[in-house]
């Protein structure tokens, strides 16, 4: 625990979407317990705060931290589309003035000045907020540092892309030797430049404002990263922290209320295939079908994280079909369903939390991408760390996914999947251990917190 003035009052802006939120409060929940005398503000939509911090759903939050809602922009009486990037748009134009409204009612309440400004790095006009207000800026990168590297490549890969490369590897870009551009997160490069959308613009400025910040917090493992990647990622900015997965920083036992681990410890070792894909992305209806028709025709027992409405598009009978031994939730505890012994295989969307958790565990993956980094993290999980597979032809067919599972549940280029697996959870167990290199990157984050 590290002694600090009582002044120092840190504000955290966080970016509504997805599990950004959930994961950057992972991290702010551990700083707050070692830095007990730093005060945190935690300013996010109400919608996302209302989850984060309802006492039923996180009764933990330690006493230093209170969240401020800040607006998310959509207009009254709007409806928001199935597509998640329509809210993000919304938010980032409410951008920074929602946030700077919420700064200064935080300020006002506590009646303590702000020291540091810590933001999700994707809010890159934080960099701006923060030399406006006089403190040092810490944005925290929560997807896997390879799509930090993208986004800070962003102007050279967009003046050395042609369109018609789209397989070609990056190779002008350090540690990228297996990344094609058809892997790149959409925002990289935009489909028509003309047109490009508040979230592209605002992401393509991560090369531009990082070497601003104080600090810049990774969401993963000196030793886990390529070293390409780590050299070049400490050439350009200043303290580079590779603090851990935040995905594992809190997570408790809790308790079963959907019944999955009981369920699940009824399950024999190693058979069980867990089926979610985050909670941003929906699959296609077809591809629904098609997931249902795989697990049934294959026997294998499965866990599948399921929202409610898309629940009802399943096939007929399917439930009652494959009785006990399949298990539908909307939520599923998912790193507590990761660390089971019972689970074989992940079938994911590639999101990086998902990733991260899969590999803390040793679980090996067959990833579907749909958006964002997904496909860059499918691929590294492919072709870097070769711990799974991508289904055949980029969508979920019944035979491609059939094929998937045979090829990883068996034996030869399977079993050389679950080895690495293994290997690389040890790796990550190393690095997570108290004397590992990031509880040391930890330590320095708070001390840069404390001393602000
Ligand atoms: N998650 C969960 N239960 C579910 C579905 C998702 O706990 O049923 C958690 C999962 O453990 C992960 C996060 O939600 O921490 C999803 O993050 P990821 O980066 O994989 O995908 P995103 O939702 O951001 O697309």
């Amino acid at each position: 625990v590290t002694e600090s003035s009582p002044q120092k009052h840190v504000a955290v802006l966080a970016f509504s979407s997805s599990s950004h939120p959930l994961i950057l409060m992972n991290l702010v929940r551990k700083l707050a317990q070692a830095a007990p005398n730093v005060q945190f503000s935690f300013l996010n939509t109400a919608k996302s705060n209302l989850s984060l911090f309802s006492t039923t759903a996180k009764p933990d939050v330690p006493h230093n931290i209170k969240a401020y809602d800040v607006a998310d922009g959509v207009p009254a009486g709007h409806v928001l589309s199935r597509n998640p990037l329509e809210a993000v748009n919304f938010f980032l134009k409410a951008s920074p003035e929602n946030f700077k409204r919420g700064i200064d009612v935080a300020v006002a309440e506590t009646g303590k000045r702000i020291s540091c400004l810590i933001s999700d790095a994707f809010l890159t006009f934080a960099a701006d907020v923060s030399e406006d207000i006089h403190v040092p800026w810490i944005p925290v990168w929560l997807p896997l540092p390879f799509s930090l590297s993208a986004h800070v490549y962003t102007h050279l890969i967009r003046q050395k892309v042609g369109s018609g490369l789209k397989v070609a590897t990056l190779e002008f870009i350090p540690g990228f030797s297996s990344i094609r551009i058809l892997d790149l997160p959409g925002e990289v490069i935009p489909e028509n430049i003309e047109e490009e959308s508040l979230f592209s613009r605002t992401l393509s400025q991560i090369g531009l404002v990082l070497p601003r910040a104080s600090a810049v917090v990774l969401n993963s493992y000196d030793e886990l990263n390529p070293p390409l990647i780590n050299r070049d990622l400490k050439l350009k900015f200043r303290n580079v922290f590779n603090v851990g997965f935040f995905t594992l920083l809190s997570c408790g036992s809790g308790s079963d209320l959907t019944g999955c681990i009981s369920w699940l410890d009824e399950q024999k070792e190693r058979s069980v295939a867990y089926v979610s894909f985050g909670t941003a992305a929906s699959p296609p209806h077809n591809e629904l079908i098609a997931i249902a028709e795989a697990l049934e025709v294959s026997g294998i027992p499965f866990l599948w994280s399921l929202k409610d409405d898309l629940k009802e598009l399943l096939p007929k009978g399917f439930l009652e079909k494959t009785g006990k031994r399949g298990k539908i939730v909307a939520w599923a505890p998912q790193v507590q369903v990761l660390a089971h012994a019972s689970i074989a295989v992940f079938v994911t969307h590639g999101g990086s939390n998902s990733v991260c958790e899969s590999i803390s565990y040793g679980v090996p993956m067959i990833c579907r991408p749909f958006f964002g980094d997904h496909h860059m993290n499918s691929r590294i999980v492919e072709k870097v760390w070769g711990i799974g597979v991508n289904v055949e032809g980029g969508i979920l067919t019944k035979n491609g996914l059939l094929k998937s599972l045979e090829l990883v549940l068996g034996h030869g280029e399977g079993k050389e999947m679950r080895d690495k697996a293994q290997a690389l959870k040890h790796t990550v167990q190393e690095a997570a251990s108290p004397n590992g290199s990031a509880a040391h990157d930890f330590s320095s984050l708070v001390e840069v917190i404390s001393v602000s």
